[in-house]
């Protein structure tokens, strides 16, 4: 387990990166990150990044231009590099995986610990994708921009250095990146706490409509297709709410369910104490993720069902 970045992309004359489907803050901070770095260390390998659109919040990151949301032909990369995920959740840059010479797999989900690719470096215990990744870059190419990005994505997977993942190294690291001088409090603003009107109002909406199980030790917030339709909203909106269920005190399992399409059902799973551990609560639906954050999909039951299956579930974990 484990290599070094530079002498395994040395050799290659093109290289293609991607992350996950949805690409949250770690995701595209960890994969701009890596491409920003690999062309200073290469300025004359071909390297791109292929990615899903990122959320409106991240229009003014550095080298937010250089992402390919259009998923063009290749020919086969030298060297395909899967950031932040499995190959299973690359969604339509799996095809430019498949093809590759070589693959590179770089990841921080335990339900991933084995990895995915030829080489893996894949640390279960870290925090965030790009704090592996800035510690196998070395410190002559990074700059401002990289710095920005890789702490972005840092913040975003930490919750904001508070959830239990942030460890004494993260803030370490952190502390060496704000050294580049970037806008901190204005990248969090932007990217990580501003909502629109319409997402601040839905986050109510779940909450309102909420459910306390398991004597108050678990709590359900759901959302039909339907229901978005008549709120004007989408599922890019819901960002955010589960971790507003997730601080409901007495709280130590919070499960936000939404109908992703006609009839398929994404959960979105928070932990806030050691005693449910929820990557093997969405392992159990054939999903998967963190002890703490973690996600899974259902179709063919409505949504009450698979509700009612999660708390089920979480219940043979929790001490009701
Ligand atoms: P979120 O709830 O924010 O979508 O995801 C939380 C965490 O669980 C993320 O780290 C994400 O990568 C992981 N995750 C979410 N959904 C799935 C899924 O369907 N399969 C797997 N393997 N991981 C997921
Ligand atoms: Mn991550």
């Amino acid at each position: 387990m484990g290599f070094d970045l530079l002498k395994e992309t040395a050799e290659a004359g093109s290289i293609g990166i991607t992350g996950h489907i949805k690409p949250d803050g770690d995701c595209i901070g960890s994969c701009l990150a890596l491409l920003m770095y690999l062309r200073k260390a290469y300025p004359d390998k071909r390297i791109e990044l292929f990615l899903e659109k990122p959320a409106p919040g991240f229009r003014n990151i550095p080298g937010r231009e250089l992402i390919d949301s259009a998923f063009p032909d290749r020919e086969a990369f030298d060297v395909f590099i899967v950031a932040d995920t499995n190959k299973e959740r690359t969604g339509d840059a799996e095809k430019y995986f498949d093809a590759a010479k070589k693959t590179l797999n770089i990841d921080h989900h335990v339900s991933n610990k084995d990895g995915c690719a030829m080489l893996n470096h894949v640390e279960p215990e870290t925090a965030a994708a790009a704090e592996v990744i800035y510690k196998m870059m070395k410190e002559e190419y990074i700059d401002r921009d990289i710095a920005y990005l890789l702490c972005m994505g840092i913040a975003h997977d930490t919750g904001g250095f508070h959830f239990s993942n942030t460890t004494a190294e993260t803030h370490r690291i952190a502390a060496r990146l704000l050294e580049y001088g970037f806008d901190y409090a204005g990248m969090m603003d932007e990217t990580f706490y501003f909502k629109t009107y319409k997402q601040n109002r839905l986050i109510a909406e779940v909450v309102l409509g909420s459910q306390l199980h398991l004597n108050g030790k678990l709590i359900s917030g759901t959302l039909t297709l339907e229901r978005m339709h008549k709120l004007g909203v989408t599922k890019d909106d819901t960002d955010g709410i589960v971790n507003q269920l997730r601080i409901t005190e007495g709280v130590e399992c919070a499960m936000f369910v939404y109908e992703k399409k006609a009839g398929v059902f994404k959960a979105s799973l928070r932990a806030s104490t050691d005693n449910i551990n929820v990557a093997k609560l969405a392992e159990h639906f054939g999903g998967g993720g963190h002890v703490r954050a973690s996600g899974c999909e259902r179709e063919g039951v409505t949504i009450e069902e698979f509700v009612e299956e999660l708390v089920k579930e979480a219940a043979l974990q929790l001490d009701v």
